[in-house]
């Protein structure tokens, strides 16, 4: 621990009159990102780490960091969010130099800096808190703001900098990171890894990842690509390796063309990490993915084939737009979502000509954004950031699911041609820069006559949904907008609906090319009409668009009609089901059947159904010859089995004695067998738990089993220790298998025990969303309540909420979208 001379502290006083960079507060303000935006330039980082074996040994590092000052007028504020006994020293040339620790802050006074060019050198111990390590290897992931947990730096996307690393490890150790490997040589026992420097690059950007990784170099179409993993189970990476590399290589050369520039980065790599926090990370040169996203079970439905190709699309996109052009700050992070994921849907749909693309876009964007976009809880697309430390909260299904819609609302306005034209002039514009949203608005602004900035107001700047009924306008059916939460918000966009005269009269059925956002309302008279025409050979019923635009919009109106029945809604899901073949609308299907079984009927309205329900599936399960199709059945039975017989199918299933032709079961697919059957057999739990541990080859999975199976203990005692135990930052720290756990723990069939954690969870939040990725607050919300639907569990919520009235606002935001269900399922 540093003392500050009288002196110093009067002149940090005095300074802070004038400069509030002197003290500053955690995180990086807006204003301090501003003012070292302003300030500096030309940076550079040279970092050593040296890496021990195992994963508690600390990390040493030694960096230089070189860059140029615009004026002395206020201190130097470098992030380092760690405590100050990782300071080891802090030199400029001469020698040692006196520093502050401040808030996660390491502040050097002017006297010890020159304008122009300086040169800092500081040795630390790294922060553990987002190297991710585990003990044969450890992997980085540094967005938004979690850089400066490992090294002290300006950690701001718009100040890209050059990195150059080194990286000691234990002999047999491999290493990736951005820049290419220059030279790999020994020193006592120790492999030492140099990386080439990379080109400007935003801190969150940076990456590397070390350990016992096997790795695979391919040259495809003229690119060398080397792909790093963990996956033991070789007839796995066989199955899957080739085709891999062929969607990075489709991908890019598609990317190069559309925007004319070519690759930015040079080398291109990445890793495949076990339980990786998302589908894949886009570092340049180094993407991480996580590695069940890349490497497919045996028989793979559509959906996971394309969900394969559009990860890797998007992450491929992001090099482009995120790394080459960066947003100026992460309120505009939503961009190069909204890119990577617009860019990702051109780059697949060619590959996957059996698919129904527009189907398949409806079915991936719309429900999932109303499902956030219906709540009170909801966000616009562009959101506030007063500081990056709450840069994880903006991430959610406005950005990933909402934009995409949005975006795609632009290009029909604009055309796919001048949209093209803008998005290369903004990427070219803006190389190795930042640029914000309004940026891009201009450009397209100066290109065609619509105004297209009004329009970007009520579409990104605002909240919400709107919802439309049938209406009557001169004879014709027109849809009118209702009662938007916003006076005078008018959500300009172009309708279609289809209609069709009955016997009883004219049936309008809205949006019916699935286009339109929002909620459609269709009279009960429609919706039976679509339900018992459902598939007939006819112009409209069997259009598969117009199919999964009205199961959209009946579960729409499922969600906001407190007197729907969910008896009534399952029935006509289970009379559809047999008619559908499409997988996309089966999935969709299996999914509202599954939560209106689980979270909107009652024990007895489930048990009523049981053996029905389980037996269509059996059925559909057997009967389908598809066998992504037949994936989809076998995962929704093992859902919802529940009787005796369904239990034995599933067990029979799980130890090889039944064996259903065509469905090939992974070692994931047994492992959630043997959970399933712990969850709801509790007298087999330890013996089919104890069989499975021991079958299980793969060492990642085994740990992680291992690690959820105290929350699947028939004992509520044991459940209770493992929930206290979450309590624990460091026993949270594998956030996939937490996520798993807590599904288990609060199961619909254990709601009732879990009530008592509910309270706890939400004390938690604050404190998981300084400590865990930025996914983890809403997935931890999540995982925690989506089994709950007792008023118990809502009066929870609303105590919460009570008793915080100042409950940080986009926090609190979360706790809104994630209880929605459950405050729908109370309502009834
Ligand atoms: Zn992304």
């Amino acid at each position: 621990m540093k003392i500050f001379s009288l002196f110093l502290i009067l002149m940090v006083a005095f300074a802070a009159c004038r400069q509030s960079t002197s003290t500053p507060e955690k995180g990086v303000s807006f204003e301090l990102n501003q003012y070292r935006k302003q300030n500096i330039d030309s940076i550079q980082y040279a970092i050593m780490l040296d890496i021990p074996a195992g994963k508690s040994s600390r990390i040493t590092g030694e960096q230089t960091i070189t860059f140029e000052l615009k004026s002395l007028d206020s201190a130097l504020v470098l992030d380092f969010n760690t405590d100050s006994s990782h300071i080891l020293a802090v030199k400029s040339g001469a020698g040692k130099i006196e520093y502050q620790f401040v808030n996660e802050h390491i502040v050097i006074q002017p006297k010890h800096l020159n304008k122009g060019k300086n040169s800092i050198q500081i040795s630390f111990v790294a922060g553990d808190l987002s190297l991710n390590r585990s003990e044969d290897y450890l992997y980085t992931l540094f967005v938004p703001d979690r850089a400066s947990t490992c090294f002290p730096l300006f950690d701001q996307p718009n100040l890209k900098a050059k990195y150059s690393l080194t990286l000691k490890t234990p002999a047999g150790w491999e290493a990736v990171s951005n820049g290419a490997l220059r030279a790999k040589t020994a020193e006592s026992g120790k492999s030492i890894y140099h990386f080439e420097e990379t080109k400007p690059i935003s801190s969150y950007l940076f990456a590397f990842a070390a350990g016992k990784l096997f790795k695979e170099t391919k040259m495809v179409a003229g690119r060398e690509m080397t792909m790093y993993y963990r996956e033991t189970d070789t007839a796995k990476v066989n199955r899957n390796r080739d085709e891999v590399f062929a969607l990075h290589a489709k991908s890019l050369a598609w990317l190069e063309k559309y925007t004319g520039i070519p690759y930015p980065f040079g080398k291109f790599d990445f890793a495949l990490i076990p339980s990786f926090q998302y589908g894949g990370m886009e570092h340049p040169g180094s993407v991480f993915y996580n590695e069940s996203a890349l490497f497919l079970d045996e028989n793979p439905s559509v959906n996971r084939l394309m969900a394969r190709a559009s990860v890797i699309a998007h992450e491929s996109a992001h090099m482009w737009f995120g790394d080459l052009v960066t947003m100026d700050w992460f309120n505009d992070v939503w961009l190069k979502e909204v890119f990577a994921n617009f860019m990702a849907a051109k780059i697949v749909q060619p590959s996957f000509p059996e698919i129904n693309h527009e189907l398949r876009f409806l079915l991936a964007h719309y429900p999932g954004a109303y499902e956030v976009d219906r709540t009170q809880g909801t966000n616009p697309i562009l959101q506030q950031l007063g500081n990056l430390k709450n840069a994880g909260t903006l991430y959610g299904a406005i950005i990933y699911l909402k934009a995409p819609i949005v975006m795609r609302k632009l290009e029909k306005i604009i055309g796919a041609d001048l949209m093209r034209e803008s998005l290369r002039e903004y990427l070219k514009t803006f190389s190795f820069r930042n640029a914000r949203w309004d940026d891009l608005i201009t450009i397209i602004d100066r290109k065609t006559p619509e105004d297209i900035a009004a329009w970007s107001n009520v579409w990104v700047k605002t909240a919400g949904m709107p919802a439309y009924t049938i209406g009557e306008e001169n004879y014709k059916i027109v849809l009118k907008q209702v009662k938007d939460s916003v006076s005078a918000r008018v959500w300009a966009q172009p309708l279609n609906s289809k209609e069709r005269d009955t016997q009883d009269g004219r049936l309008v059925f809205p949006n019916g090319d699935g286009t339109g956002y929002g909620y459609f309302e269709m009279d009960s008279l429609s919706k039976n009409y679509f339900f018992t025409h459902y598939n007939e050979p006819d112009s409209i019923f069997d259009e598969p668009v117009f199919k999964g635009a009205m199961l959209v919009n009946i579960w729409e109106g499922f969600m906001r009609d407190n007197d729907a029945s969910a008896e009534n809604l399952l029935q006509k899901l289970m009379i559809t089901l047999p008619k559908e073949s499409n997988p996309l609308l089966i999935d969709y299907m299996l999914g509202a059947l599954q939560t209106t079984w689980w979270t909107f009927l009652n024990e007895s309205g489930r048990a009523s159904r049981q053996v029905q329900l389980e037996q269509l599936l059996w059925r559909l399960l057997n009967e389908t010859r598809d066998k992504g199709i037949k994936t989809s059945y076998f995962r929704a039975f093992k859902n919802v089995a529940l009787s005796p017989d369904g239990l034995q199918k599933m067990r029979s299933l799980w130890n090889g004695k039944l064996v259903v032709k065509d469905l090939v079961l992974s070692e994931d697919d047994k492992i959630s067998l043997a959970c399933e059957l712990a969850l709801k057999q509790p007298e087999v739990a330890d013996e089919v738990l104890n069989e499975q541990i021991a079958n299980t080859k793969n060492p990642d999975r085994k740990a992680k089993m291992q690690f959820v199976i105290p929350a699947l203990n028939p004992a509520e005692k044991v459940r209770d220790a493992f929930f206290e135990s979450l309590k624990k930052e460091s026993n949270r720290e594998k956030e996939a298998w937490v996520i798993e756990a807590l599904g288990y723990l609060h199961h619909p069939l254990r709601a009732q025990s879990a009530v008592k954690y509910l309270r706890p969870s939400l004390d938690l939040l604050q404190e998981i969303q300084l400590t865990g990725d930025i996914f983890f607050p809403t997935r931890w919300l999540h995982g925690t309540f989506s089994g709950h639907s007792s008023t118990e569990a809502a009066a929870v919520v609303n105590a919460f909420l009570k008793a915080h009235p100042d409950y940080p606002g986009f926090l609190k935001n979360k706790i809104l979208q994630e209880t929605d269900m459950l405050q729908r399922a109370v309502r009834r």
